[in-house]
């Protein structure tokens, strides 16, 4: 059993759990991340959102990313069916100064931010895995964890509060089933990563493109230099076409196939990667804290990739955490009445996105995204979503009231 005064476990070090770490540290608060992995390890997730950037700014570590990654001032989205296409700049939102993302290969993103959690004076403990939480009646009270360079070693860890930043691991809701998925949005997603695939040039080069065709749509996401993450995100009627012991780089081949226009960007380029698979992504857990215990980032819910949103929905919310976390030590108060802000807002944010994504596969919010007429107000609202500029549940802008009443979200129900 270790008892080392510290105020929060975190379960995870990815962008949700090392951005909660780092902002607690600047707090003043003494934090302990346990991260299953060694860094740097691949993961899925490489393009940001700008208005993460206001976290970075804060957590002193936006100039050290912009020095390492490509910067992303945009976003393309092309159909095949209709041939139209738009591109949505972020200089064009209601917040201009936030006018760029990143592309990044989250190997290395992701040790930097959780070496610059370590550097504000988080403890981090790499290849240990979480692998309960521990309860005093419904109050979580720490962890059991085990040492994998040791495997002979479990330990008990304690503190006030045990965040479960653990991604689509899930730990604590997979545990209590408290998990559901998302209607309508059963997809496959197939990717690998390309060398010499079409990208844009000058201050597009960066931008995201996104190809849509008949049975969902493919994403093309340059990093600096000259190798681009390429990926599709698929219906489940069409992985069913999926022939036994077809190899999924068939499959995917014959995926491009489908799309004259995407098999044209990567025309001629050279894949680097095995092709890797991820099924029915989108799910909701239904609740974000309770007593002694919050979820950041995918651990509490994942939305379909379409507007790449999950890293922003971890960052921003580890910081959101953070606020909420200090708040509640400092009242020595740390029931789930607490958290119940921090839960309101996270909420927010997320179903403003994913009415809008639900509005896509259904057809109408498409519609609009290609509007050859589109209004001037339409088209800074749609860029202000894509910035990420959605946590507003105090304030409620008019646009984002607008997006909420046009699409509103199609929510799961928990039994
Ligand atoms: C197909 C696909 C495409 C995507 N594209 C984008 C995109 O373009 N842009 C974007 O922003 N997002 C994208 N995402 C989402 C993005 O990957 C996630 O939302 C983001 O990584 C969430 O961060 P996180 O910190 O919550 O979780 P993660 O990044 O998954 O980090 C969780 C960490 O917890 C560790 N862990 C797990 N279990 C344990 C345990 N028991 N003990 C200790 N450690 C543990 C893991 O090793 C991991 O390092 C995509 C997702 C998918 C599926």
């Amino acid at each position: 059993m270790e008892k080392r005064g510290w105020d929060v476990l975190i379960l995870g070090g990815g962008p949700g759990g090392s951005t909660l770490a780092a902002s607690l540290a600047r707090r003043g608060r003494r934090a302990l991340v346990l991260e299953r992995e060694r860094f740097p390890r691949f993961h899925i997730g490489e393009s940001l959102l700008p208005r993460s950037r206001e976290v970075f700014e804060e957590l002193g570590v936006d100039e050290e990313l912009d020095r390492r990654f490509l910067r992303k001032y945009g976003a393309r989205f092309l159909c095949g069916a209709t041939g139209r296409e738009s591109t949505y700049r972020f200089a064009e939102s209601f917040e201009p100064r936030f006018h760029h993302a990143y592309q990044v290969e989250r190997a290395e993103f992701d040790q930097v931010l959780l070496e610059h959690a370590r550097k504000l004076g988080a403890e981090v403990r790499e290849e240990w895995e979480a692998k309960d939480v521990l309860f005093d009646g419904s109050r979580a009270v720490g962890v059991r964890a085990k040492n994998l360079r040791e495997p002979s070693e479990v330990v008990e860890l304690f503190a006030p509060i045990v965040v479960d930043a653990t991604g689509r691991d899930t730990l604590l809701a997979s545990r209590t089933r408290r998990k559901a998925s998302i209607t309508r949005l059963d997809k496959t997603a197939l990717f690998s990563h390309y060398r010499g695939a079409f990208r844009q040039s000058g201050q597009d080069e960066g931008n995201i493109q996104i190809v849509i065709f008949e049975h969902g749509w493919f994403w093309f996401i340059p990093f600096r230099g000259d190798v681009t993450s390429v990926g599709v995100v698929v219906s489940s009627s069409w992985m069913q076409q999926k022939q036994k012991g077809e190899p999924l780089e068939a499959f995917y081949d014959r995926t491009f196939a489908r799309s004259p226009l995407a098999a044209e960007l990567i025309a001629g380029a050279e894949r680097l990667r095995p092709v890797s698979a991820l099924a029915d992504f989108s799910y909701r857990v239904d609740q974000l804290a309770g007593d002694g215990w919050l979820f950041v980032g995918d651990a509490g819910g994942f939305l379909d990739p379409l507007f790449s949103t999950g890293a922003h929905l971890a960052i921003k919310g580890g910081a959101l955490a953070a606020e909420a976390i200090d708040q509640a030590l400092r009242a020595g108060d740390v029931s789930r009445a607490s958290f119940v802000a921090y839960e309101a807002n996270v909420r927010y944010a997320v179903d403003l996105f994913l009415g809008v994504v639900q509005s896509f596969y259904a057809g109408q919010f498409r519609e609009t995204l290609f509007e050859p007429n589109q209004r001037p107000t339409i088209r800074k609202i749609i860029t202000s979503m894509l910035s990420g500029d959605v946590f507003h549940v105090d304030r409620r802008p008019p646009w984002a009231s607008f997006l909420r009443d046009h699409y509103p979200a199609e929510l799961p129900t928990f039994a």
